[in-house]
């Protein structure tokens, strides 16, 4: 369930108590339809027309074709004032006696609002009180306590479920806002790589989804970096000293690219970063002074066998074409086999020839 899921059930419960003040309103005025005034009918202007408005806003309502929850508030007073016009009409037909009569149209008219605008005060107003009106000018006091009554209590039931409802619904908001957050926090945690912070495979796929194409003149580059002889210094050194070591050439990876670059742990001591927007002397003065920074950690590597005595890294660059990135990636491995030949703590681009195969076998 997301957030827009929620919205659509607020919605959906609006839809629901739309189609509930329809259905009694049309109910309500049918009765009114065969309650009799001296034993005859009586029908008026205003019920037919409570009758229509609130028969066809239900069908067209139920068959999707109208919105009448944008227009609820006007719809409601409407029905309104035909109520409190067919009651004066009726009223008067009875001849001013019956008062049992706007106590029971009172009652209904507060019983239809209180149980359909429960969510909607203002909806709830506008529908009870032209009729509301009329009646307690037309009673003259005479029924005073039961009017009082009639109001008082769904007015107060209304009131109390409104602040129950609205916790309530808090509760829920905060409920799925929280969830929401949880599951973005769950998502972008999947994508980073716990030992050095980095992105992840993951991660880097994410980001290659949402990348734009470069601009004129412009390329996006693959950097693909291994640590020299890491399985030596694991070796010797130790597996933590190992992890220290990757932790801190990752922050020296990270510290040297701009903000906007992508850094990826993409293997267990392999990194690469994705430079965008950039031109082809940048992404090889990028890898240069990465590996400046990383000789520069000065982490001592006495088994970095003919390189350094420190910690270095080879490299392979490679520039994405019409977006193939597992493409790049592969002209950057290759590019860093050559690196590794080469000497390691060097840097190969990929548009130079792989070597033989029998020149490489001694590096597998
Ligand atoms: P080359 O210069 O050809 O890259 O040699 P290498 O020894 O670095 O390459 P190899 O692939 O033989 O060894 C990689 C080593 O990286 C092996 C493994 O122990 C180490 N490694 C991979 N992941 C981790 C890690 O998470 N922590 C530690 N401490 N070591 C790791
Ligand atoms: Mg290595
Ligand atoms: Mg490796």
């Amino acid at each position: 369930m997301n957030l827009r899921s929620y919205d659509e059930l607020v919605k959906s419960k609006h839809r629901l108590s739309l189609l509930l003040f329809l259905f009694l309103s049309c109910t309500s005025s049918l009765f009114s339809l065969l309650s009799t005034v001296n034993n005859k009918m009586f029908l008026s202007v205003p019920l037919a027309g409570i009758t229509l408005l609130s028969l066809g806003g239900l069908i067209f309502t139920l068959l999707n074709r109208l919105r009448l929850d944008n227009i609820l508030n006007i719809y409601a007073f409407l029905l309104g004032l035909l109520w409190a016009w067919h009651i004066t009409l009726k009223y008067q037909a009875i001849g001013g006696d019956d008062k049992n009569f706007l106590l029971i149209s009172l009652f209904s008219l507060f019983f239809i609002s209180a149980i359909a605008f429960s969510a909607n005060f203002t909806a709830f107003l506008l529908h009870v009180l032209p009729a509301g009106i009329m009646i307690v000018y037309f009673d003259q006091l005479h029924n005073l306590l039961r009017i009082v009554f009639i109001i008082a209590l769904p007015m107060t039931g209304l009131a109390l479920h409104h602040i129950l409802q609205k916790r309530s619904d808090a509760f829920t908001r905060r409920l799925v806002d929280n969830l929401y957050i949880e599951r973005e926090k769950f998502s972008d945690l999947s994508m980073i790589d716990p030992l050095t912070s980095l992105y992840n495979r993951r991660g880097l796929e994410n980001k290659w989804a949402s990348t734009q194409p470069p601009a004129a003149n412009q390329q996006h580059f693959v950097l693909l970096m291994d640590i020299d002889h890491f399985k030596a210094y694991n070796d010797n050194y130790g597996h933590t000293m190992g992890d220290q070591a990757l932790v801190r050439v990752a922050a020296a990876i990270r510290d040297t690219v701009r903000s906007r670059d992508i850094v990826v742990r993409y293997g267990g001591e392999e990194f690469l970063v994705l430079l965008t927007h950039v031109e082809r002397a940048y992404a090889i003065k990028v890898a240069q002074r990465i590996q400046e920074q990383v000789l520069a950690l000065e982490i001592p590597h006495l088994f970095n066998e003919n390189v350094s005595t420190q910690v270095t890294l080879s490299t392979g660059i490679s520039p994405l074409e019409a977006l193939d990135w597992m493409g790049a990636v592969d002209r950057a491995d290759h590019a860093l086999y050559r690196a590794k030949h080469n000497g390691r703590n060097t840097i190969e681009y990929k548009d130079a020839p792989l070597p033989e195969p029998s020149q490489t076998a001694s590096l597998a």
